[in-house]
C-alpha cells in the first residue's frame, strides 16, 4: 500500500508546520506545494529581516521563540514598533503580496528558528489554493489591525500600559516567562529613551509584575501585567481570534480548506 512520504521518513521541516500558526492550519496538499521552496533558517537578536526601501524577495514563518519588531525610522535615529510577529504570523510580503518594496524594517527581537519561502513560489501557491488564499487575506487583516491600534495607542497611551502590553505580546509568542532584551532594543521598541525604560522596569518590578535585571525579563504575575496593559492587547488578540480563530484555522476560513 502506498503510503505519504511524509508518514514515512518526517520532514525537517516538522517544527515549523507544527510551530507556526498559520503553517500548522495547511492540510498535506497545501504543504506539498510549499515544501519543495522552504528553507530553515536560524535568526538572532538584532538580525534585519527586511529594510525599509528594499525589495521583500521572501516570506518568513517564525517558529519557536523567534519575535520580529517591524519599526518605523524616523530621521534623527528615533524609531517605534507598529507590530511584532512570531510563531503565530508571517513577515514580509503579506500585504504587498510581494513585488513591493518593504515599508518598516523588520527587526529580530528574539532570536530563534524560521521557515522562509520565496515571494514568487508563495503567490503561485496561493493561486492554487483556496485555504492559502484566505489564511493570507485574514492574516493580513490581523496584521493591518495591530498597525491602526499602535497609531491610537502609541498616542494615548501612558508608557507603563504599552510596555505592559508589549510584554503579554511578546510572552505569547515566545511561551516562556522569561524574555531577554537590552534596554536599548525595549527602548526602541517603545519610541522612549533608555532612562523611561528604565523608570518603567523600576515601577513593574515594585509592583511584583516583573523582574528586570541585565536584559533579562522575568514575567512575574501575567494576571497583573494583564491589568496594568492598556486596553490595545486584548483588542489585537481578540481580533486574531474573530479573523483567524482561537486555533488559528477561523470559521470562514476552514470552508475553504
Ligand atoms: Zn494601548
Amino acid at each position: 500500500m502506498n503510503q505519504p512520504v511524509e508518514a514515512l521518513v518526517g520532514d525537517e521541516f516538522d517544527g515549523a508546520f507544527q510551530g507556526n500558526r498559520l503553517l500548522a492550519t495547511l492540510g498535506p496538499a497545501e504543504r506539498n506545494l510549499l515544501r519543495p521552496h522552504m528553507t530553515l533558517v536560524e535568526m538572532a537578536a538584532g538580525d534585519t529581516v527586511l529594510s525599509a526601501g528594499s525589495p521583500v524577495t521572501r516570506s518568513l514563518f517564525p517558529f519557536d521563540s523567534l519575535v520580529v519588531s517591524m519599526m518605523v525610522e524616523l530621521s534623527g535615529g528615533r524609531s517605534v514598533e507598529v507590530a511584532s510577529v512570531g510563531k503565530e504570523g508571517a513577515v514580509g510580503g503579506i500585504v504587498s503580496c510581494g513585488n513591493s518594496p518593504a515599508f518598516t524594517h523588520a527587526v529580530v527581537q528574539i532570536g530563534g528558528p524560521a521557515v522562509t519561502i520565496p515571494i514568487h513560489a508563495l503567490e503561485l501557491a496561493k493561486q492554487a489554493s483556496k485555504h492559502l488564499e484566505h489564511l493570507f487575506c485574514r492574516y493580513a487583516d490581523y496584521l493591518l489591525a495591530q498597525v491602526m491600534q499602535s497609531a491610537a495607542c502609541n498616542s494615548f497611551h501612558p508608557i507603563d500600559a504599552r510596555a505592559a502590553r508589549w510584554l503579554l505580546h511578546v510572552q505569547d509568542r515566545v511561551g516562556d516567562d522569561r524574555i531577554t532584551l537590552t534596554q536599548e532594543a525595549l527602548a526602541a521598541i517603545l519610541g522612549v529613551q533608555r532612562t523611561t525604560v528604565n523608570a518603567v522596569a523600576r515601577v513593574l518590578q515594585e509592583q511584583g509584575l516583573i523582574s528586570y535585571r541585565r536584559g533579562n525579563i522575568q514575567v512575574a504575575d501575567r494576571e497583573g501585567l494583564m491589568k496594568a496593559a492598556c486596553e490595545c492587547y486584548a483588542a489585537v488578540e481578540g481580533h486574531f481570534a474573530a479573523v483567524l480563530g482561537e486555533d488559528g484555522r477561523g470559521g470562514p476560513m476552514s470552508d475553504c480548506a
